[in-house]
Parts: C-alpha cells; sequence; structure tokens
C-alpha cells in the first residue's frame, strides 16, 4: 500500500468501487468513465508505479495479471469478437494514475492508430 494512491485506497476499500475480481494478487474494478461498453481496470495489489516499475520477482505477478484479465473477458463475452488491453505508462503514455494498471476495453470496434 502507498500513501495517497487513488488505486491502493480501492484496493483498500476506502474509496468504492464496483469490483469485478479479487484473489491475494490482483483486483479488477470497473473504469468509473467508461470508454466502451466493456472497460474494465486490473490491477496488481502490489503497488507498482507503472509497468516499468515490474522487477524479476515480478515476473509471475504480471502473468497472473494478464491471466486474470483474460479470464475477465471472457466472462464478459469479448472473446469471440476480440477486444483491446491498454497499459499506459508515464506522460506520454497518457497515465493519470500512478499504480500499474491494464485496461480491459471492449463491446465495440476500436480504432488504429490510438490518439
Ligand atoms: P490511465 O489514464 O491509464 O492512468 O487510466 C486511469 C483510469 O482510471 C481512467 O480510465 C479513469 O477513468 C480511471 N479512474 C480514475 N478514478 C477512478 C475511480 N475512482 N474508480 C474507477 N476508475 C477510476
Ligand atoms: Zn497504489
Amino acid at each position: 500500500m502507498s500513501d495517497n494512491c487513488l488505486f491502493c485506497k480501492i484496493i483498500a476499500g476506502e474509496i468504492p468501487s464496483t469490483e469485478v475480481y479479487r484473489d491475494e494478487d490482483v483486483f479488477a474494478f470497473e473504469d468509473i468513465n467508461p470508454t466502451a461498453p466493456t472497460h474494465t481496470l486490473v490491477i496488481p495489489i502490489k503497488h507498482l508505479q507503472d509497468v516499468t516499475d515490474a522487477e524479476e520477482e515480478d515476473a509471475e505477478l504480471l502473468g497472473k495479471l494478464v491471466l486474470a484479465a483474460n479470464r475477465i473477458a471472457d466472462e464478459k463475452g469479448l472473446g469471440e469478437d476480440g477486444f483491446r488491453y491498454v497499459i499506459n505508462t508515464g506522460r506520454h503514455g497518457g497515465q493519470t494514475v500512478f499504480h500499474l494498471h491494464l485496461h480491459i476495453i471492449g463491446g465495440r470496434q476500436m480504432t488504429w492508430p490510438p490518439g
């Protein structure tokens, strides 16, 4: 838990969220400002500032994050039509909350290149 981290406070239940999934390593909840019919955030319970903060010891955790996201995407019925994972990183990446999070965005046609 990192002080003054919005997502650590959400994990701790200090700030409400719509929980989608929780286990000992991973938490998932609905994005408060969805950009598509499905927009879910999957985060490690361990506070990592962004994906580049991960070290060798976090390799298994990153795998669990993706596997949890895969299950959530499947449960939300995104498997057939596809969807998008996004990990915004740093200022140019458009990151606004500095606790690593994987966006699951789906339910509509995505465009490329992204903005
Ligand atoms: P990023 O721009 O990649 O850092 O994404 C941060 C995401 O967190 C945005 O999509 C926000 O809509 C979302 N967000 C911010 N505050 C909350 C909150 N209290 N509950 C759920 N999602 C949030
Ligand atoms: Zn945090």
